[in-house]
């Protein structure tokens, strides 16, 4: 009386064990179709009116899938506890993920940075050569299927409640994902639903989240994007981290790669009230006296113009307005009367922008979740909970999170792969 639909008909009448994957996201659909390839009866429920939708917006709709750098590098772009991934990339790394994909017909690319995207440079086709995959090996999958509720006995998972109606089955994979871009879907009910069978939840916090900065100057920047910066962070004045690459202004503050990258340990320095400020070298090819050479050059060889005119040969015009205003400079100052005082504050300006931190973006806004289901609760081996058996959790469900450049959807394929297999070899 509790079955409908084909899930009630496959099961009469067959001895398969009956797996429910709770959400079609990477990690769910990998670990459904595994266990399915494997002899399970597997149906996969996903609350949303179609499957991978977080998939479709990564990579700004292209998908990094994956990142082909070496294992300990791979593992590096993890917080603390992605040392917890060494067991399941053990089973199912980079290059499975690579030849599991071209041998399901989507050719694969390497870009800059060893990130892995479909050569097509389409989010969607992972999807689509997911769904078809699903579909080939007989998992169900159930749209709009909301899982309220885990039901347990005697310490063994006996089902699910969804959408008012009761599931029974002998293993839970719970997939449901992180709790950042709900409108995909993922809006924190793997975390309720683990937390409800005894499962501790980590404080979860935006990872890969833009900052905000108060300074309505470096608002006005707003749309600038700057490629080949140096980036300092100083957190209560002591410089904890330096990095380089592109940093971009938002309406709200500053974003891009990496300022996402170093976001995770400003979030927690801010939740703590420490001061952050972060530090743009817009000069980083060049030290400090080889700026102030070629500063002298332009003044001089520009000496009839206006210092605005010359610092737009140095700078992005968004910026030549905020830097000279930072310097007390007045714009329209001819460059032949700029004396060494104001050059000296303009070559320290472009060595070392500074811009103080007064926050940061929701988690809704985060491209993952920092926190979560603590890895220590589950078995590195088999993906199974340590609290309750037949219950296997994987994916952004977990308290690990990633860097940008593919390491995240890697660790929900590998979590969900080995989740998929231990659940179907249970
Ligand atoms: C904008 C953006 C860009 C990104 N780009 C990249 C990238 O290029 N490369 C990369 O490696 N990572 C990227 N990420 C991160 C990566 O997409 C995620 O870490 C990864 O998709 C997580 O997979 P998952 O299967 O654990 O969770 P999800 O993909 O979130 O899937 C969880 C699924 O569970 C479903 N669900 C939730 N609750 C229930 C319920 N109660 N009942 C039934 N179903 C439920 C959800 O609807 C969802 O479909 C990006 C993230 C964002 C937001």
């Amino acid at each position: 009386m509790f079955f409908c639909g084909s899930w009630k008909r496959r099961r009469k009448g067959d001895a398969l064990a009956k797996l429910i994957v709770i959400g079609a996201g990477a990690a769910g659909m990998m670990a459904a179709g595994q266990a399915a390839s494997a002899g399970l009866d597997v149906l996969l429920l996903e609350k949303m009116s179609r499957p991978g939708n977080k998939i479709r917006i990564s990579g700004k709709g292209r998908c990094n899938l994956t990142n082909a750098s070496p294992l300990h590098d791979f593992i590096s772009h993890f917080n603390r506890e992605g040392r917890f991934l060494h067991q399941p990339f053990s089973y199912f790394f980079v290059d499975e993920l690579m030849k599991f994909f071209t041998e399901l017909g989507l050719p694969l690319v390497r870009e800059r940075g060893d990130r892995i995207f479909p050569a097509s440079g389409r989010a969607g086709d992972v999807v689509e050569t997911l769904q078809q995959w699903l579909d080939s090996v007989g998992v169900e999958l159930r749209h709009q299927a909301i899982v309220e509720q885990i039901r347990t006995g005697q310490g063994n998972v006996t089902g699910v409640r969804c959408n008012g109606e009761t599931l029974p089955c002998t293993r839970i994979i719970l997939a449901a994902g992180g709790a950042s871009y709900p409108v995909t879907g993922s809006s924190g009910d793997g975390f309720r639903l683990a937390a409800s069978v005894g499962h501790t939840v980590a404080a979860l916090r935006p990872a890969l989240v833009p900052l905000v900065v108060d300074d309505p100057t470096v608002r006005a920047m707003a749309g600038l994007d700057l490629k080949n910066v140096g980036l300092r962070i100083y957190i209560d004045g002591k410089r904890r981290a330096s990095d380089f690459g592109e940093v971009g202004f938002t309406r709200f503050g500053i974003g891009g790669p990496i300022i996402l990258t170093h976001s995770r340990m400003i979030v927690d320095a801010l939740r703590t009230t420490k001061e952050v400020t972060v530090s743009l070298d817009l000069k980083p090819a060049l030290d400090e006296t080889k700026l102030d050479n070629r500063l002298q050059r332009d003044l001089h060889a520009r000496r009839d113009e206006s210092i605005e005119s010359v610092l737009r040969g140095l700078l992005p015009r968004e910026m030549v307005a905020t830097c000279l205003n930072y310097c007390a400079v007045d714009a329209r100052k001819s460059a032949r009367l700029i004396n060494g005082r104001e050059r000296m504050r303009l070559r320290r300006l472009l060595k070392d922008f500074r811009i103080d931190i007064t926050g940061h973006r929701p988690l809704a806004e985060a491209i993952v979740t920092a926190g979560g289901i603590p890895p220590a609760e589950i078995n590195p081996r088999t993906m199974e909970s340590t609290r309750v058996k037949g219950l296997y959790l994987c994916g952004e469900l977990l308290d690990i999170d990633g860097d940008t450049g593919g390491y995240n959807l890697q660790a929900a394929f590998s979590t969900g792969w080995l989740a998929g297999r231990s659940a179907a070899a249970a």
